[in-house]
């Protein structure tokens, strides 16, 4: 290592590229190493999935950017902006000029559920929709048209699902409050939905959603959320699960909360969110467009290696609908020149540590965190000791590893090749000028801020 300084840096600058940052940055007493950190993004914003996945209406859980603003002002970090990996800067030119390289680039694609009718128009990945609504862009040109929509299906039962089902339930009065992006409010202010199917393929006590998500839909102003008493009654397999997972009590409060719906029926309000369960949609109907979707009841079996599955009846229904939204889970992109498990959508790792795609052992100086380490799963919170895990390895190998002796590590290389290479990076403080312009036109409407959606803007705003 040159005199006692380690060079890392990190791509991806969400909720686990930061958390690592923070990590990493605070180890630098603690062993007497000085680390320094350059995080990347190819936006030209940080903060990742919190400004451009948590709901707009979800304003809260955004709050942690606060703790992400106080790790970009500690010593030793920079932020490189609008730097693409593989196009603006290559695998080979990052190792050239960092002892370590960590990826935290989150998952950024769909899954899709293999059946007939899935690219009619009219039927998305709830993905698009959630970057569309929170002005991201790469999805801010879509056009959904709600004017002629009374019926939408969100399949999944997810917490994304719970988004997408929210906004589009929710009161435009309540989401111009919010900083969901203006041409959003402009379509959700036209929009016919009256009824919102939430269909899942297991039962209320197997869902993914956790219990404020589906308690905040039971509570919307407007809304009914409507059940249907027998896809909520409990049988044996059902009643097995609750018990062998008695102690994560969101199983069981997810059943109750949905369980008190019942009593209300239809309800009186003008919109339904028809929360159905134990169904799958095998073909997506429709010649040109969505028109309904075919479904497939299902019972809930207990398989061989004990895990609760959804298992076909043969039994088929159609619902009508003019738009369906696939929320069945995200997936990472493979980047160039770094290995990739297709199947799983992450990239290959032990621990943290990236495996060579046909050796299966680790590659030396690249590292994961977060969910293209893991997959999707868990709140933002998850990735801190995620983080931390791998953290804890790159300095376990920085102590013992030998590194290359002809890196080009001084502070101003990166910058330099970057100035050659004609790419407009944004720093932290250029960041901090786009929030600024952000925050000031949000408050003349009322917002917490008016986000800047296409790149030139973002880059004008930066002053770039
Ligand atoms: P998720 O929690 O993994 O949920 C995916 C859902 O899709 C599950 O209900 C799953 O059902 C279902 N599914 C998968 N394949 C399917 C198929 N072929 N047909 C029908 N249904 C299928 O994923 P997510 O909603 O995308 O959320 C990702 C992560 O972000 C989660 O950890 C979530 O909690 C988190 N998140 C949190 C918040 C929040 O805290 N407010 C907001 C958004 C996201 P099975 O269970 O049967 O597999």
């Amino acid at each position: 290592m040159q005199g006692n300084l380690l060079r890392v840096a990190v791509f991806g600058a969400g909720p686990s590229g930061f958390y690592a940052v923070e990590d990493l940055l605070k180890q630098t007493t603690a062993n007497g190493q000085t680390i320094a950190v350059d995080l990347f993004d190819r936006l030209p914003t940080p903060y990742g999935l919190v400004r451009g996945g948590v709901a707009p209406d979800h304003q809260k859980i955004k709050a942690v950017i606060r703790q992400y603003d106080k790790t970009a002002s500690r010593p030793g970090f920079r932020f490189f902006g609008n730097v693409t990996f593989g196009s603006d800067i290559t695998i080979d030119e990052i190792l050239a000029h960092y002892y370590q390289v960590l990826f935290t680039t989150g998952a950024e694609s769909d899954r899709r559920m293999g059946i007939p009718g899935e690219d009619l128009s009219g039927s998305y990945p709830a993905t698009i929709f959630v970057g569309w609504y929170n002005g991201h862009p790469d999805y801010r040109d879509l056009h959904f048209e709600l004017s002629q929509v009374e019926r939408v299906a969100v399949v999944g039962n997810g917490n994304v699902a719970m988004d997408v089902v929210r906004v589009l339930a929710r009161s435009v009065d309540e989401l111009a409050k919010t900083d969901i992006a203006e041409y959003a409010l402009e379509v959700l202010r036209k929009s016919k939905v009256k009824e919102i199917y939430l269909l899942g393929r297991r039962g209320v006590a197997q869902a993914a959603f956790t219990n404020p998500e589906i308690r905040e839909l039971a509570e919307l102003d407007g809304v009914d959320l409507v059940a249907r008493a027998d896809e909520i009654e409990l049988d044996d397999v059902n009643r097995e699960f609750l018990a062998e997972h008695a102690s994560e009590h969101t199983h069981q409060r997810n059943v109750d909360i949905v369980t008190a719906q019942l009593p209300k029926g239809e309800g009186t309000q003008a919109r339904k969110i028809r929360a159905r369960f134990f169904v799958s949609p095998v073909e997506i109907l429709g010649q040109d467009r969505v028109q309904g979707v075919r479904l497939e009841r299902n019972r809930l079996i207990k398989d061989a290696q004990g895990t609760y599955k959804a298992q076909g009846t043969k039994v088929y229904e159609e619902i009508p609908c003019d738009m369906i939204f696939r929320s069945i889970g995200y997936k990472g992109h493979p980047l160039p020149g770094v290995p990739f498990d297709e199947r799983d959508g992450i990239i290959p790792n032990r621990d943290g540590r990236v495996l060579d795609a046909t050796t299966k052992q680790p590659i030396d100086r690249l590292y994961v965190a977060g969910w293209i380490k893991r997959g999707p799963s868990g709140v933002i919170g998850t990735n801190k000791p995620d983080a931390a895990a791998t953290v804890e390895l790159m300095m376990a190998d920085a102590q013992q590893q030998q590194f290359p002796s002809d890196l080009h590590i001084d502070a101003e290389a990166l910058p330099a090749l970057l100035a050659r290479k004609n790419v407009r990076y944004v720093t932290y403080a250029d960041w901090r000028r786009i929030d600024q312009v952000e925050v000031a036109s949000g408050k003349k409407v009322g917002k917490p801020r008016e986000k800047l959606t296409t790149i030139p803007e973002l880059l004008a705003a930066a002053g770039k």
